[in-house]
C-alpha cells in the first residue's frame, strides 16, 4: 500500500468519481469539469508520476518552482498559475503557463498581454475574484470584476476566459456554498466568449463547487496526501 505510484492513481480515480457524483448531482454529465493538479511542492518524480496516472493540467503558485519543473517536464501538460504573479514575473510566466487563474488588475493583464505579444504566445486568463472580500486574500472585488473582464479583454496577447475564486477557509464546505454560488451567478454575467471556465473547489470543498457549477478545481492534497510546510 505504500507503493507511492499506487496511491496517485488510487487517489485520482476517487477525486475523478466524486467531480462525476457531483456533476451529475448538479445535471452534469462525468468529465464536464477539468481537474487541474496542483502540483505546487511536489517534486519531479510526484509530477511524473500524476502525469503518467492521467493528468492533463496541473497548477504551479510559483514561478521559479514552475520553470524548474518545466524545464524537464515541458509540454507534456497544460500549466496553470493559481498564484499571485507579480507584473516584473509576467514575461517568465508567459513562457510556461497555458493559463494564468490570477489576474486581479488592469496593470497585470496589460503586462502579461505585452509580454505574450512578444513571446508570440496567446495566453489564457482567468480574473481572480475575491468573493468573501477578505483582506488577506488577492483577487478583484465582486463588483469590479465584470467591469475588469470589459477592459482586459480589448487586450492582445490574451484571451479571457472567466473567472477563479475561493471561499474562505472552513472545517466544513457547505460553509463555501454560497461563495460559489454568488461567484457562478457573476460568472453568468460575463459575455458568452468568457464564459469558458470557472476554477473554483480545492480538497476541501470541490464537490460543494462542483454542485454549485464549477466546471474547473484545482486539487493538490486529496491526490497527493498533505504538503509538508
Ligand atoms: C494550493 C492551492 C490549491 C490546492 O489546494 P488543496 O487544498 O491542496 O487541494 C488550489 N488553489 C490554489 C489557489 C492553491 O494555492
Amino acid at each position: 500500500m505504500n507503493d507511492p505510484d499506487f496511491s496517485i492513481v488510487d487517489n485520482l480515480a476517487r477525486v475523478r468519481e466524486r467531480m462525476n457524483a457531483a456533476l451529475e448531482r448538479s445535471g452534469r454529465n462525468p468529465g464536464d469539469a477539468l481537474l487541474v493538479v496542483v502540483t505546487k511542492t511536489q517534486d519531479i518524480e510526484q509530477i511524473r508520476r500524476v502525469i503518467n496516472a492521467g493528468a492533463t493540467d496541473i497548477g504551479e503558485n510559483y514561478i521559479q518552482e514552475a520553470e524548474e519543473k518545466y524545464s524537464v517536464i515541458g509540454d507534456a501538460v497544460r500549466w496553470h498559475f493559481i498564484g499571485h504573479l507579480q507584473k516584473n514575473k509576467a514575461r517568465h510566466a508567459v513562457r510556461i503557463f497555458d493559463t494564468i487563474q490570477s489576474v486581479d488588475s488592469l496593470e497585470l493583464a496589460r503586462e502579461i498581454g505585452r509580454r505574450a505579444v512578444a513571446a508570440e504566445r496567446a495566453v489564457n486568463v482567468l480574473i481572480e475574484v475575491n468573493v468573501s472580500q477578505e483582506e488577506t486574500k488577492f483577487g478583484v472585488y465582486p463588483e469590479g470584476a465584470l467591469a475588469l473582464a470589459e477592459r482586459v479583454a480589448a487586450f492582445e496577447g490574451l484571451r479571457i476566459c472567466g473567472f477563479m475564486g475561493m471561499a474562505p477557509f472552513a472545517r466544513d464546505p457547505e460553509e463555501s456554498r454560497p461563495y460559489f454560488r454568488q461567484l457562478k451567478r457573476l460568472w453568468d454575467k460575463l459575455p458568452e466568449e468568457q464564459r469558458r471556465f470557472l476554477s473554483m473547489g480545492m480538497t476541501g470543498d470541490y464537490e460543494v463547487a462542483l454542485e454549485e457549477g464549477s466546471n474547473m478545481v484545482r486539487i493538490g492534497t486529496a491526490v497527493f496526501g498533505p504538503r509538508n510546510a
